[in-house]
């Protein structure tokens, strides 16, 4: 066999086994019942353990080292000896038992953290989270870097980034959000939300979800909607990527506009061709990229007026209430924006304040700069600084998110790059289709979903996302696309002059 069909090989040997882990691991979110967990932990330990060995196997290094070398490769093969060669690497730069070691304080971690935010204190999990702040910044010396220990992490989530770039972004960002924020709320007129409020019964929603999904062409031929506690897209295979979905029986929104958040990581699986999967490709140019198109579909789509348009008369006829309620009413009222404490409540102004947070604080906790100790002050000083709220409790504040206790360093940044490069794209979108708004109104949302698939799906993981964005909008990441599109949407729904 040449050099090329063993590497082909070896992926899909990679494929079966990632696969399986994906469908096992939706299962246990989905369908598992609670008793079926003791032996289910044992199947996804054992292939886990596969996967990776498979990921730092020695035969893997010769074919990866032959191929690195030889110019006749597509340019596909090439994207993926890259994306596979420099996971080969970071995966071996850690030696076995300090991943081991992690592994088991991470544990601990995630339990600490569990009953910390119950309780609202921070001191349960400050030991461990001292720990798990050293782990990340041991991983980071390990996986190398030029200038910021932050830098070898970030890597993983988003190729290409580093803290000097993040700080270009989020510097002109805050500078621009922050007074915005504090001009909408104090002289802009809030929207009307009573159309949305009031009770939705649960079967009813997830009817609504699925026409949702149908209306931005969700393919369920080759995917699935199920209900979880904590909504996820998964790809289990080419042809089979699947939507979770939560619904609030007070707050239909949230069902609706999670399961387009998913449908739109979802579609973005089931746009890339085959031999993108079988090069394992298909994970997409970085996770920020693939929070662009959950975005794209959540919000440049489903929280603008033409979709409303359209889908309105779909509102009304799953649930009747809505039938005299105009989708200028329903586009004003799904756009409310409220500093709040909690992230993932958070509304399209707000949200990149608190990702900026994150983002710099971890930095610094990374490189040593800020003490764990000195976390919750710290936190709730830039919450004050950039949404002008302070939280009443660490459960509200520094402890309500998970990434930190399960060692995912380095990911907060991808939520912000997400909506930024989605803000990009969508500028690109309406300058190639100028009549784009009055086809989505008219229920043409194709047109917006061929010109992602064929600009972004189609080429999944082949470019990093600065080539991507420099190919699809002519630039790299620009902030100023994102602040203009949010000044531009909110001063017109809060009356600013
Ligand atoms: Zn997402």
């Amino acid at each position: 066999m040449n050099t090329l069909a063993a590497y082909t090989q070896h992926l899909h040997e990679m494929n079966i086994l990632s696969s399986a882990l994906s469908l096992i691991g939706w299962d246990q979110e989905t369908h598992m019942p609670p008793r079926g967990i003791g032996f289910r932990s044992q199947v996804m330990g054992r292939l886990t353990k596969n996967l990776f060995e498979l990921t730092v196997s020695p035969e893997l290094g010769t074919l990866l080292e032959q191929l690195e070398a030889d110019d006749s490769l597509s340019l596909e093969q090439k994207a993926s000896v890259r994306d596979i060669g420099k996971q080969y690497r970071r995966r071996k730069a850690i030696p076995p038992a300090l991943i081991e070691e992690q592994a088991e304080t991470q544990s601990q971690a995630q339990a600490a953290w569990a009953e910390a935010r119950k309780k609202s204190d921070f001191s349960i999990f400050e030991p461990l989270l001292v720990q798990m702040v050293d782990y990340a910044r041991t991983f980071a010396d390990y996986f190398g870097y030029e200038d910021h220990p932050y830098d070898g992490l970030l890597e993983e989530y988003e190729p290409g980034m580093t803290v000097t770039k993040l700080q270009g972004i989020i510097g002109p960002l805050r500078e621009q959000l922050v007074p915005f924020l504090k001009q909408l709320m104090e002289e802009g007129t809030a929207p009307d939300t009573s159309p949305i409020c009031g009770h939705f019964d649960v079967p009813t929603q997830r009817i609504l979800a699925r026409r949702a999904l149908e209306t931005v062409l969700y393919d369920f031929d080759a995917g699935a909607l199920d209900d979880v506690a904590h909504p996820f897209s998964t790809a289990i295979a080419f042809d089979d990527v699947r939507v979770t979905n939560r619904y609030l029986e007070d707050h239909i929104t949230s069902g609706l506009f999670g399961a387009l958040h998913e449908g739109g990581h979802a579609l973005y699986g089931q746009g890339m061709p085959e031999e993108l999967y079988q090069l394992r490709l298909s994970g997409g140019a970085s996770n920020g990229m693939h929070e662009s198109q959950s975005r794209t579909i959540e919000n440049q789509l489903g929280r603008s007026l033409p979709f409303w348009k359209h889908f309105q008369p779909i509102l009304a006829e799953v649930f009747p209430q809505f039938r005299d309620v105009s989708p200028e009413a329903l586009y004003a009222a799904v756009n409310e924006v409220t500093p709040s404490f909690i992230r993932v409540e958070a509304d399209e102004v707000t949200y990149n304040l608190h990702i900026m947070l994150r983002a710099e604080l971890e930095a610094e906790l990374v490189a040593g700069e800020l003490q764990v100790k000195d976390l919750p002050g710290r936190w709730n000083q830039a919450m004050e600084e950039y949404l002008g709220i302070t939280p009443p409790n660490d459960a509200l504040g520094v402890l309500q998110d998970v990434h930190w206790s399960v060692g995912y360093y380095g990911y907060f940044p991808s939520y912000m790059l997400g909506n930024l490069y989605a803000s990009q794209l969508a500028v690109q979108t309406w300058v190639d289709i100028p009549d784009l708004d009055e086809q989505i109104a008219s229920g043409n949302i194709k047109a917006l979903i061929d010109w992602l698939i064929e600009n972004v799906h189609r080429v999944g993981g082949v470019y990093q996302p600065d080539e991507l964005m420099r190919r699809v909008t002519g630039e790299p990441l620009d902030s100023s696309h994102f602040v203009r599109y949010v000044k531009t949407k909110y001063s017109e729904i809060y009356g600013l002059s």
